[in-house]
């Protein structure tokens, strides 16, 4: 038995309350305990917590709690209680340090509490869940020794600690020499199961590592021993991109270095505590968090050797944060100022976080979870800190951070972060001089439903790597409830392909059209029941038969030039002038003339237009397009509001317009707001409407309120489809509070985009110093969305559909500009050959009608299909 060689290397796993309550979960730690030994190669130590809840408990009993003794009897029972569960004699296996607790109270110290008495209390949890543990497993047939850990880990005093530091949150010594490492690795069994949370004090008695205490045990044997690794397992999966309760699109995070883990740790993540990592990154030993119930789940695991590539890793949410700033007039190249303020914190045993500075102005944040125990201290702290300065406390505040590597690296990809941050108001923005974190601290309040934007716009801009399978895993939302359904677009049917096949034989570059698609797209619409009116955005596609299409199904066409208007009446001549909109952008005069001539609806967004041509508007009906000061969309080219967008009347300007229409006898009848395209969330309507709304109470004669285009389309392979049922969901949540006004949309890309495709011939297969090419005969003379907005088209290789897509290319056009580029790193057929049809996937919308002739190259053909 004890013919173990003392060189054998060890494992240290930790498990945590909720592992230890049950006993299904210590049949696990079994499981795991006994795998890692079997090849006789590796020795286990298995480091505990108290059962749930019980270290709440023997909290409560140090801190002098009334009815202690019921407490502790309480505690006595749920022991027993879970022994009798196990199987286990519990006087055989408890008895000593059931009446060792016991006698704690009766104790003399328990008069005055001393620390050294609260130590040997809150000792309890972890000596009682090991010793069952090991008894338990004992009569599983695993061959398991225990061990105090009191025996190992030596306290250590550090300068500036408090009494109550150094005996109940304390450090331990983290080298040992080989002789420590020899006796340790003389106790006879391969397993050992020991304590986390406590320590040997200088003085012999008992201390408390504090929170995060067995995590901390476990990662300081993991050093002591030299351990292959440590592996945390709990209760979930590991640690996320975000925390998955805000953002169940959070992805797990399987490999981090220790600096990341750490920062992560620090600014929010639960599932380690910060101060674990230390012992292990100090001596190499690689960490992992694993998922109890989950154990083949990756998990996250941390070392000194993960990928250094630049990203971001995770954004994170600290509330209770709370600011200090202090103004100052004679700061400026003073000598001592900033000493003198930090003398005050130190002298109220407050650490500063953040700091940002000024001339005349420091403003730091405290972390009240280490910190602000009671608000006296901030009180004392400003009466102290008034004396230099003036001080101002903002709270509550919330700090939004984002975690990762070579932050510097990563500003151009975050302007959408910074938009975002743009719309609210932030008190202060922190880098950390490690290039690791970036951090923004605004009201606690405004910072609520930011995280899934932030998360989205971070995947979106390519900020935060997703892509990179080494370090990113599942989201939390897949883990829970499996990886959704892929979105099947109607081309991949055999039946549409040959159909396909058949018509790019008649030539390409030709745009197909799938009619029933564009039918499936408007009776989804149609079947949201808070909309009033419906108007399709025929700058996204002016084919005749989409229009005939979608007016077939009850939609009206919306407009943004006298081309267009002209058009749609040409297409469809008896159509009802009411159903047409006309929104255009600095269009001439004549064209707001031909509009009224046509009988259509007109919006104008400015009030020049209405002053300096009050004939051409005299008397008539107008909708007026707001600008609600922000935008929103898929690439800052389709952002279509806010101060640096050329569209709509800032509602600063709205009482202007309306004098000016008073004078020339309009009126109002709509209001209208268009702020992008391309957008997500499907929040952002219901939060138009209600602005809108509001504009409309304001001005009286208001009867439609048309919240814009903009709804998105599944265009990667992992893209989820709109959520329609959301976004229906808001507006008659909204529509009901102002049910006065007719809600209209007028939606373009979402009615067509996935009803064509654009099919091109391969012309050349090049490879070049690594780089292998597909041309194709269309570039972006074609399809101008990936050259102009970086827009993601799916490519298919239709010719050799049935092999696989094995090979990497980048994907061009004809075109003599570096830009003309539709895909890059796309996977193809490995055999993709001049002559091959290749298919570009969802091009309905925002294709053909932009297309050009540049080069002297011919537009493309256009078919449609029934
Ligand atoms: C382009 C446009 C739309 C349609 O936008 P989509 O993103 O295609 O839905 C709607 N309204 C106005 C005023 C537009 O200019």
């Amino acid at each position: 038995m004890s013919s173990l060689p003392t060189g054998t290397p060890w494992v240290v796993l930790k498990f945590g309350g909720t592992s230890v309550s049950q006993r299904h979960r210590w049949d696990t730690i079994g499981r795991l305990a006994s795998k890692r030994i079997e090849g006789g190669d590796t020795r286990v130590l298995v480091v505990v917590s108290a059962l749930s809840g019980v270290t709440n408990e023997l909290t409560a009993i140090a801190d002098g709690a009334a009815d202690a003794a019921v407490r502790v009897d309480a505690l006595v029972a749920r022991h027993r209680a879970f022994a009798a569960d196990l199987g286990l004699d519990a006087d055989a296996v408890l008895g000593t340090h059931l009446s060792t607790l016991q006698g704690l109270l009766a104790d003399p110290r328990a008069a005055t509490r001393p620390l050294d008495w609260q130590a040997d209390v809150l000792a309890h949890g972890e000596l009682l869940s090991s010793s069952l543990g090991a008894a338990y497993l004992q009569t599983q047939g695993v061959d398991i020794g225990w061990c105090d850990a009191r025996d190992w880990l030596d306290a250590i005093e550090l300068p500036n600690q408090s009494a109550w530091g150094r005996r109940l949150s304390v450090s331990c010594k983290r080298e040992a020499d080989d002789a420590w490492r020899t006796r340790f690795a003389a106790q006879p069994t391969p397993v050992l199961i020991t304590q986390g949370f406590i320590a040997r004090h200088g003085d012999g008695g008992t201390a408390i590592l504090g929170r995060g205490g067995s995590d901390t045990s476990a990662a300081l044997f993991g050093g002591l021993l030299r351990a292959s690794g440590v592996e945390i397992w709990t209760d979930v999966p590991g640690m996320f991109s975000a925390n998955p309760r805000d953002v169940p699109d959070a992805r797990l995070l399987t490999r981090l270095d220790y600096a990341e883990a750490q920062e992560i740790s620090t600014t929010g993540a639960k599932v380690l505590h910060p101060r674990s990592l230390g012992p292990c990154r100090v001596s190499g030993v690689p960490m992992a968090i694993l998922d109890t119930e989950r154990p083949d789940l990756p998990g996250t695991r941390i070392d000194g050797e993960a990928s250094t590539v630049p990203g971001v890793k995770a954004i994170s949410r600290r509330n209770g944060i709370v600011l200090v700033s202090m103004e100052t007039v004679g700061m400026w190249q003073s000598v001592g100022f900033m000493a003198d303020i930090f003398e005050r914190f130190k002298r109220h045993g407050l650490s500063v976080d953040l700091i940002g500075s000024a001339e005349t102005n420091v403003t730091v944040s405290l972390d009240p979870s280490d910190n602000l125990v009671s608000t006296d201290v901030l009180a004392r702290l400003s009466e102290d800190l008034s004396q230099i300065c003036r001080v101002k406390v903002i709270a509550p505040c919330a700090a939004i951070t984002l975690v990762g590597r070579g932050m510097r690296s990563l500003l151009h990809k975050l302007s959408d972060v910074w938009a975002t941050f743009g719309k609210e108001r932030v008190h202060l923005i922190s880098q950390s001089s490690n290039d690791l974190n970036l951090t923004f601290v605004i009201d606690e309040a405004d910072a609520d439903g930011l995280l899934p934007q932030l998360h989205a716009e971070l995947i979106a801009s390519g900020a935060m790597p997703v892509d990179d399978g080494a370090v990113f895993g599942p989201s939390w939302k897949e883990i829970q409830f499996g990886k959704p359904a892929r979105v099947v677009k109607w081309w991949e049917d055999a039946t549409e392909r040959q159909r396909l096949l058949a018509l790019a034989s008649r030539g390409t570059p030709r745009y197909v059209y799938h009619l029933q698609t564009v039918r499936e797209r408007a009776r989804a619409l149609n079947a949201v029941g808070a909309i009033d009116r419906r108007f399709f955005a025929i700058k996204a596609n002016s084919h005749p038969w989409i229009l005939r299409t979608l007016e077939a199904e009850g939609f009206g066409l919306e407009c943004v030039s006298i081309g267009e208007i002209e058009h749609v009446f040409a297409t469809l001549p008896g159509l009802d002038p009411s159903r047409v909109l006309f929104t255009p952008s600095f269009a001439p005069r004549r064209e707001y003339d031909g509009a009224f001539e046509r009988g259509v609806n007109v919006t104008l967004d400015n009030v020049e237009a209405l002053r300096n041509w009050p004939e051409t508007f005299r008397g008539r009906d107008l909708w007026l397009r707001i600008d609600l000061g922000r935008g929103d969309g898929h690439h800052a080219k389709v952002v279509t509001g806010g101060a640096a967008s050329k569209f709509g009347l800032p509602i600063a300007a709205v009482d202007d317009f309306v004098a000016a229409a008073r004078t020339v006898g309009v009126r109002i009848t709509g209001i209208h707001a268009h702020l992008g395209s391309g957008i997500g969330h499907p929040k952002h309507w219901r939060e138009v409407y209600a602005e809108l709304a509001g504009v409309a109470d304001g001005i009286g004669t208001v009867d439609s309120i048309d919240i814009g285009g903009g709804l998105t389309i599944p265009y990667k392979p992992d893209d989820q489809p709109f959520d329609l049922a959301l976004w229906a969901e808001g507006l008659a949540e909204i529509k009901a509070a102002w049910p006065r006004y007719r809600l209209a949309i007028e939606p373009g890309r979402f009615m067509v985009a996935e009803c064509g495709v654009l099919l091109t011939h391969v012309t050349q297969v090049v490879g070049k110093q690594g780089v292998r090419r597909v041309g194709l005969d269309a570039g972006m003379n074609a399809l101008m969305r990936p050259a102009m907005y970086d827009a993601f088209h799916a490519v298919r290789n239709l010719t050799r559909f049935d092999d696989a897509d094995d090979a990497a290319f980048d994907i061009v056009g004809p075109i003599c500009e570096s830009s003309d580029v539709l895909g890059i790193d796309r996977l193809l057929p490995v055999g993709t050959a001049e002559g091959d049809v290749v298919l570009v996937s969802d091009a309905g919308a925002y294709g053909f009608v932009m297309a050009n002739t540049y080069n002297l190259r011919d537009l493309p053909q256009e078919d449609v299909l029934e």
